[in-house]
């Protein structure tokens, strides 16, 4: 059977990273007959320049289309016209491929301890599950925009909206998650200030007592998390947040992996009748201006997304797992782009040279 998968490598490292990214998906469709039917579109500066729109028709049907997308990043294209870049861009594909829940996994590696900027003692271990809402909240709530007032100076409106299908869906997403991992969900909220974050918690409330009462539940205050996820980030397990809360809060939980360039995620939509749900996987970070064309990208966040793409996309857990194995292994053989913490006199690999060394951890792992 054949599993189309679109890459759409974008703007700054995302082709970089991309590259190797492609290399682990062809591997994995040789070695294990994986079947999978590799296109590729443009979305960005290039795509803008050949078409006139940074994300064209065409892209979004062939998203849409595709069992499963996998995405670099954009940006850092302040020649697209801003109007362009808001209607034409990334918050655009997500909309019109309906995908709401947003899996960002962050790990401490072993071999990472010395890259992360908290204390040993503190990140080891950590295996957290930031489930973050995606196709509503404050990035599109209307009315928005900003206007002039009779005294002359200008006023700014963003409005956080959430109903409560919205947020039912998401927090079903993340108890189910919580079943396959340890059990627990933290729903992450302004419920002591926001309405939305009353509505968010009585909803996850009902919600858990009528599905999930077998799984662990504790509401915390958004500006709680953000001080816990650095006093003990091991205490969670699976964290569902909305819209803003999981932008700013995985971000900075990302700092517990080492770098920005470990982080994967996979975005996902409402499964149609044959139990297909529509999926984007991209790495956490963006495109990177400052390092881009220098070949120095970190494409393991990258890679790691092939990764989840095979687990939540095509249920390929053994196979997930084994590029997963083969990253921390290249990781624990000392394998270091210039981002993550590099010892005094050893050479940071480029993007090219740490794909090397994770394919070679595959090989040997069999892959
Ligand atoms: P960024 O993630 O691109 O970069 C932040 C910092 O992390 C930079 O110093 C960068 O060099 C470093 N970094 C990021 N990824 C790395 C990697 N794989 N290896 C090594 N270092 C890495 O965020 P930014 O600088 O705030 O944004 C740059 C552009 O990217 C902006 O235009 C922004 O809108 C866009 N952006 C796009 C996405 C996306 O496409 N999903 C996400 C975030 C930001």
């Amino acid at each position: 059977m054949t599993h189309s998968v679109l890459f759409i490598p974008g703007d700054g490292i995302g082709p970089e990273v991309m590259a190797q990214a492609r290399r682990v998906v062809e591997r994995i469709n040789e070695t294990r007959g994986a079947g999978f039917a590799l296109t590729e579109a443009q979305m960005g500066l290039d795509a803008w320049k050949a078409t006139g729109l940074p994300l064209s028709d065409e892209t979004i049907v062939a998203a849409k289309a595709a069992d499963a997308v996998l995405f670099g990043a954009v940006g850092g294209d302040e020649e697209i016209p801003r109007k362009l870049r808001r209607e034409r861009g990334l918050l655009r594909l997500r909309r019109e491929m309906g995908l709401y829940a947003n899996l960002r996994p962050v790990k401490a590696h072993d071999a990472l301890l010395d890259s992360t900027s908290l204390k040993e003692r503190v990140a080891r271990g950590v295996d957290l599950m930031i489930v973050r809402e995606l196709s509503s909240g404050v990035y599109f709530g209307e009315p928005r925009g900003i206007e002039t007032l009779p005294n002359g100076k200008r006023r700014a409106v963003d409005t956080q909206l959430y109903t409560e299908e919205e947020i039912e869906r998401v927090a079903r997403d993340a108890f189910h998650l919580a079943r396959t991992r340890r059990g627990m969900v933290a729903s992450v909220a302004k419920s002591n200030v926001m309405e939305t974050g009353r509505l968010w918690r009585d909803v996850v409330t009902a919600l858990h007592a009528a599905e999930f009462p077998d799984v662990a539940l504790r509401h915390v205050l958004s500006d709680n998390f953000a001080m816990q996820i650095i006093r003990d980030p091991r205490q969670f397990d699976v964290a569902v947040m909305d819209n803003l809360f999981g932008d700013l809060l995985s971000d900075a939980s990302a700092m517990i992996s080492g770098s920005l360039g470990m982080l994967p995620s996979a975005s996902l939509g409402t499964a149609d009748s044959n139990g297909r749900r529509p999926a984007l996987y991209e790495p956490v970070h963006g495109s990177a201006p400052d390092i881009a064309g220098k070949g120095i990208a970190n494409p393991i966040a990258a890679i790691l997304s092939v990764a989840m793409m095979l687990r939540h996309s095509f249920a390929m857990e053994a196979d997930a797992a084994l590029i997963e194995k083969a990253v921390a292994e290249a990781l624990e053989g000392g394998a270091r782009t210039a981002d993550l913490y590099v010892q005094g006199g050893v050479q940071p690999l480029t993007t090219a040279g740490m794909g090397d060394a994770i394919l070679a951890r595959m090989e040997a792992l069999g892959a």
